[in-house]
């Protein structure tokens, strides 16, 4: 196996001279291009790795599913579902996917920005500052790392230059969708996409969903197999944003996509899986992660389609 990631990564390489840094968030575009890394914690508990995988990079929008799962874990499928719906967007991360006539929770999705910053208005706490540290909280937790962190330059770098994602957190507010202060709002949603995680703590977030809401080793639960079944499902049809329908068809697992080059990938009952590459495709998915998922899914038989 680890001669197989170590084939997998070298034919991967030339393709992060295909992508593109994300520049829209500043911080993002120091990043270098030619790193990638992967890692693998089957469910036997045994751990393959290569590449860069030691190498700290900003979550992004893989945090979605972890705020869907705290917000689960604090009020319930039923009361989620009132807030947003399930349907694959179709759309990218940012688009402002509303009809004029009517903001409907059923449009959206918590796998793109709009849906994602509804969920930081779900998750309890007094303040915003503390409904962060929850989040900061489960993270460390699901990864098993204590030392995960903000990463401060990221965070900033987000909030000075988030003009979209204010008019989309707005818009919520115009629909009265939200009822608290925007801001507050998303300092929330800017400080959880700049948690910093490196590729094991993503396989370890993998690993769970894919054992119905089990820790490795210990196999410790620590959330409902239910609520796994559910994240996972939202993952196969929305979590590589416009580009989840050709990711199916190609590798054929949950997985979730962030801007600064991660991808988690849910192999459900045999592996949660890591990568960081960040030169990025079109749509904001790695382009080298992806071949690798690629290569990784024809060769184990990873596609649960
Ligand atoms: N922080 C990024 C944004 O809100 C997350 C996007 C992503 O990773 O898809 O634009």
């Amino acid at each position: 196996m680890d001669e197989l990631l170590e084939q997998i990564l070298a034919e991967c390489h030339p393709y992060t001279a295909q992508g593109n840094l994300a520049n829209y968030i500043p911080e993002l575009a120091k990043a270098n291009k030619n790193d990638l890394g992967i890692y693998i914690i089957s469910s036997d508990d045994r751990i393959h790795r290569a590449g860069d995988y030691g190498k700290k990079f900003t979550i992004q929008s893989i945090v979605k599913p972890i705020l869907l799962l705290l917000a689960l874990m604090d009020n319930g499928i039923d009361v989620v579902r009132e807030h947003v719906g399930v349907e694959a967007t179709g759309k990218p991360f940012d688009a402002i996917n509303v009809n004029e006539q009517a903001l409907l929770s059923d449009h959206i999705n918590p796998m793109v920005n709009m849906g994602a910053i509804l969920m930081c208005t779900l998750i309890k706490g007094d303040t915003y500052q503390e409904k962060f540290e929850r989040l900061l909280d489960l993270t460390r937790k699901l990864a098993d790392n204590n030392e995960i962190c903000l990463n401060e330059d990221v965070y900033l770098s987000e909030k000075r230059t988030g003009s979209k994602n204010r008019a989309l957190a707005y818009m919520l507010k115009t629909y009265g969708m939200i009822q608290d202060d925007v801001e507050d709002v998303l300092d929330c949603y800017f400080r959880a996409c700049s948690i910093q995680i490196t590729c094991g703590d993503l396989a370890r977030i993998g690993y769970i969903l894919a054992n119905h809401g089990r820790m490795p080793y210990t196999g410790e639960r620590v959330f409902p197999a239910e609520y796994a079944s559910f994240v996972n499902a939202i993952l196969s049809t929305c979590g590589m944003y416009d580009g989840s329908g050709e990711f199916a068809v190609k590798v054929g697992v949950p997985a979730k996509s962030g801007v600064g080059g991660g991808i988690m990938a849910v192999v459900p009952t045999r592996m949660g899986i890591g990568i960081f590459s960040p030169a990025l495709d079109a749509k904001g998915n790695s382009v080298a992660g992806i071949k690798a998922l690629e290569l990784l899914s024809e060769k184990l038989f990873l596609s649960i389609f």
